[in-house]
This record gives structure tokens, sequence and C-alpha cells, in this order.
């Protein structure tokens, strides 16, 4: 199995030609820092909007797409089964626009792969969560129920046993409920895709641009970087996990964990046998989730989003490739798909989750209200980011619309300890969840203390899972 940093679907998607790194002054109608699928979004949302807008977009990597935009598990998905959680925080009104918004936000991307003639494997499947253990079953009710009460019932269809086994066939999996408005991409030609089409129309980005400092300058803002600086009316700060080493509101609402990924040779025979032939993208029930689709020449990706938490804002190192972590992600793959014995791992990789407390997304004005930044995507940002882009946009341009007054604007969330007190607190939450799950699915009663310190999450407000 190889290991590899930027992972199978950058190397799938293919070499481009690097952009050359900024070496002058330039100046722009709004800045985009950072080439993941928040900052390139927020990119072509602008020139949708404003097709006149001059837009620059500074990546720190030689390509835009090489940090987790492009290396995820590619689900596509809304987030009607955080519904629930939305809900508790801003109330019904603001939840159902959230989830409508972040529905259209997976139907436009999938738009988007059509009408600008970008093949990334877009897929339109299921969004399957299934219970793997007594403890999980039924752990979709409070979504299922808060759809249902904001007059959404089709957003979440629960599933018997039987029902699930008919979509994919596990000795794991229990019942389940199933977001039916899903997709897959390959998320890495996504990302070059939209990368593509930013040049294409004339939007101006320059690679291993690594932004050294953003401040406040006359009429607007300056980021400079080693060879140039750029000067904007606004920016937008879309640096995902590296958010949590910039002074600045967001370092004290994120936590950096990591998620790892291990990839089968292709294993078509075995996906007819155990018939997941739909294209459904499927997880377990967890706080440390596991979540598996499968590829066009069907392979099977499969996630466990057990990474370690980093201390402070390590985005590299063992947020990237943890071997131990690659290993418990490979041992999962093989109790779900005991028929996957003696086949070859290919490849694995990982990368850095930017975690909220809350468990959502959240965007922040910078002060002096001229710069936007928006992070905490909690591992399930390729759907959502077309949504808060499409927001970070509409805060650029200063337009006052439906976007700009979603509730994830501004809206207060709980902050995390200062450093050591995260790392130590963090990882042994972490560690006392694992325990708990890990006898779980074992059929054990979880320990009393994995299961008091497992508990800590919900006393102080923070959600693990959704
Ligand atoms: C292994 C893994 C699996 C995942 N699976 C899924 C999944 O299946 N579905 C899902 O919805 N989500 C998944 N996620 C989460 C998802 O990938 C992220 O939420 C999403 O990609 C976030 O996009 P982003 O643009 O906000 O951040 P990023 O992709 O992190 O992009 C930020 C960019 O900013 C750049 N940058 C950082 N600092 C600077 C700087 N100072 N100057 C300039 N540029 C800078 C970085 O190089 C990077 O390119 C997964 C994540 C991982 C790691």
């Amino acid at each position: 199995m190889q290991h590899t940093r930027l992972g199978y679907w950058i190397e799938e998607a293919g070499e481009v030609e690097p952009a050359p790194p900024l070496a002058a002054e330039r100046s722009a109608d709004v800045l985009v820092v950072g080439g993941g699928f928040t900052g390139l979004w927020t990119a072509w949302h602008l020139r949708q909007l404003e097709p006149e807008a001059r837009v620059v977009v500074l990546e720190s990597e030689a390509v835009c797409g090489r940090g987790p935009s492009g290396r995820n598990g590619g689900f596509c998905n809304g987030m009607w089964l955080s519904a629930a959680s939305l809900r508790e925080r801003w109330g019904d009104q603001a939840a159902l626009a959230i989830c409508r918004a972040a529905a259209d936000g997976v139907e436009r991307i999938g738009a988007f792969c059509e009408e600008q003639g970008v093949d990334a494997w877009w897929r339109p499947a299921g969004y399957l969560q299934t219970s793997t253990t007594p403890a999980h079953d039924g752990a979709w009710e409070r979504a299922l129920a808060a759809c249902r009460e904001l007059g959404v019932p089709e957003a979440i269809v629960p599933l018997s046993p039987a029902e699930v086994q008919a979509r994919c066939q596990s000795p794991a999996f229990r019942a389940g409920a199933v977001c039916p408005d899903a997709a897959t991409v390959q998320p890495a030609r996504l990302a070059l895709g939209i990368r593509r089409r930013l040049l294409e129309e004339g939007v101006e980005i320059f690679e291993s641009s690594p932004v050294r400092g953003l401040r406040a300058a006359p009429g607007g803002v300056e980021a400079r970087t080693e060879g140039g600086a750029v000067r904007a009316e606004r920016a937008v700060l879309a640096i995902g996990a590296a958010a949590k080493g910039r002074r600045g509101p967001l370092r004290g609402q994120l936590t950096v964990a990591s998620s790892h990924i291990v990839l089968t040779e292709p294993v078509p025979e075995v996906l007819e046998q155990i018939g997941w032939t739909g294209g459904d993208a499927i997880t377990d029930c967890r706080s440390l989730l596991d979540y598996f689709r499968t590829t066009p020449d069907g392979r099977i990706a499969f996630g466990w989003g057990g990474g370690r938490i980093a201390f402070g804002a390590r985005t590299r190192g063992r947020s990237e490739l943890d071997r131990a972590v690659i290993e418990a992600t490979a041992a999962h793959l093989y109790d779900y798909f005991p028929a996957l014995r003696g086949r070859r791992l290919t490849h694995a990789w990982g990368g850095p989750i930017d975690a909220s407390p809350t468990h959502l997304p959240t965007v922040t004005s910078l002060p002096g209200d001229r710069a936007f930044a928006a992070a905490g995507y909690t591992g399930n940002g390729v759907g959502p980011s077309n949504m808060v882009a499409r927001t970070l946009a509409s805060l650029a341009l200063d337009r006052r619309d439906d976007a700009s007054r979603l509730a994830f604007v501004d809206g207060a969330s709980p902050r995390v300890p200062p450093e050591p007190f995260h790392w130590i607190g963090g990882e042994a939450i972490r560690l006392g969840i694992l325990a708990k799950e890990e006898a779980e699915m074992a059929g054990r009663a979880p320990g009393k203390v994995a299961s008091a310190v497992a508990k800590i999450p919900e006393l102080i407000g923070f959600h693990i899972g959704r």
C-alpha cells in the first residue's frame, strides 16, 4: 500500500501546469486567500454575481486543491442530517434556510460539472447512514423528526435492516436512513475543474504564494506574500484548518483533527456480490465516523475520522499521514466487508479536519468588516462549501441578500480552551470516545471512565457528532 501525502485522487486527476507565484504588487476588487473548495467556489460565485469583478486567488500549495479539498472522501451532501442541531441553535426558519441553501449548493455542484464540462465523476447517490451496533440504532431519529417538523419529510428516509442490506450487504449493518439528494465526486478533479474554469474566465490565480499577513489598508485590505502584495477592497480568508494558526476569531473556535482514507484495488466483482452498485455514500453512526464510497472502476475508498487531535494548528505531520490510524482504518474496512480479505489496498492518505465545537461551519467578519473568513466544516465540507462560498461572495460584494443573512454568519460559537489544555482535553475526549465506541462495536458494555469522558463534549455544549 502506497502512503502518499497528497493521496490517490490528486494523482489520478493528473498533472497541471502550476500558476506562477505572486511576484509583484496587484490590486483587485476581491482577494480570495486559499484555493480549496471554499476559496475556489467563492471566486466562481463572485464572477457569476459580478462578471466584471477583478478577483485574485492566492494559494500556498503548488496547485490549488491539494489540501483536504483534493483529498477527501468525495461525499457531496447537504445538511439535512444536521437539521436538529441547526434548529436547536438558531430556530426553525434559520435551520430550514441553511438546509435548503446547502441542498441548492449540492445541486449547483452537479449543474456546474455538467454545464462547464468538468468530469469530476459526479454521481447522484444516496447518503446512507447505518447503525452498526444496537447503541446506535435510531441515531438518525432526531434529524428525521426535525425534517418532518420543518415540513421536509422526504429529506431523510428511514430504512429497515433489509432495506439497508438491499443497498449494500455487510454483516456490520443494521437499520439506517438515507438522504436521497446527495452525490459522490472525485474531489481533486472537481477542484482542478473549478480552477481551470476560473483561469479561463480571467480570474488571476497565484500558486506557491502563502499569505504571510492580511491587514487593513486605505480603502480595503492588503495581503503580503514573500514575493508581492495584493491590495483589494474586500478579502475572503478560506484557508481551512490553517485558520487555527492565524490570529483572529476563528483561532478560538477550531480544533484540528484528522481523517484518513485507504483505497482498494478495483474489486467490481465484490461490489456486485454485495449488491453495492447504486453508488450510495455510506457512513456508520459513530462520532469518530467510518465513511465509504465506490469509484467508477470498482474500488472502495474507505475513510475513518478518528485521527489524533493536532497540537495548536499543526496541519502537517500526523494530521496528514498517520500510519497507526491508517492501519486502524484498514482493519475497519475488512470488518465491514470480509470478502475483501486478501484483496490489495493500493493507496492510503489523510488530511487535517477543521472541526468546530458545534459541528457546523461558521463565517466570521474580521475586524473592519472588509474581510470575511470561513471554516469549521468538521469533515463535511464538499457540499456545504458551495453554500458557504455563495455567502462569502455576497458579503464580499456587500450584498444584503438571503445568502449573506444565513444564520452561520457571525453566529456566536462556543470557544475551545487555549493550548495546552485544548490538546490535552481534546485527546482525552477522543480516546474516551474511541474506547466507548470500540466497546459498543464489540458488543461489550463501555467502561465507566470512557463513558464519562465521552460525555464531556455534550455537557459543555460541544457536538462531536451531528
Ligand atoms: C481525509 C479527508 C476526508 C474527508 N472526506 C469528506 C467527505 O467525504 N465529504 C465532505 O463533505 N468533506 C470531507 N472532508 C472535509 C473536506 O475536505 C473539507 O471540509 C473541505 O475540503 C474544506 O475546504 P476548504 O476550501 O474550506 O479548505 P481546504 O481544502 O483546506 O483549502 C484551504 C486552502 O488554503 C490554502 N492555504 C492555507 N493557508 C494559506 C495561506 N496562508 N495562504 C494561502 N493559502 C493558504 C491551503 O493550501 C488550501 O489549499 C474530508 C477531509 C479529509 C481530510
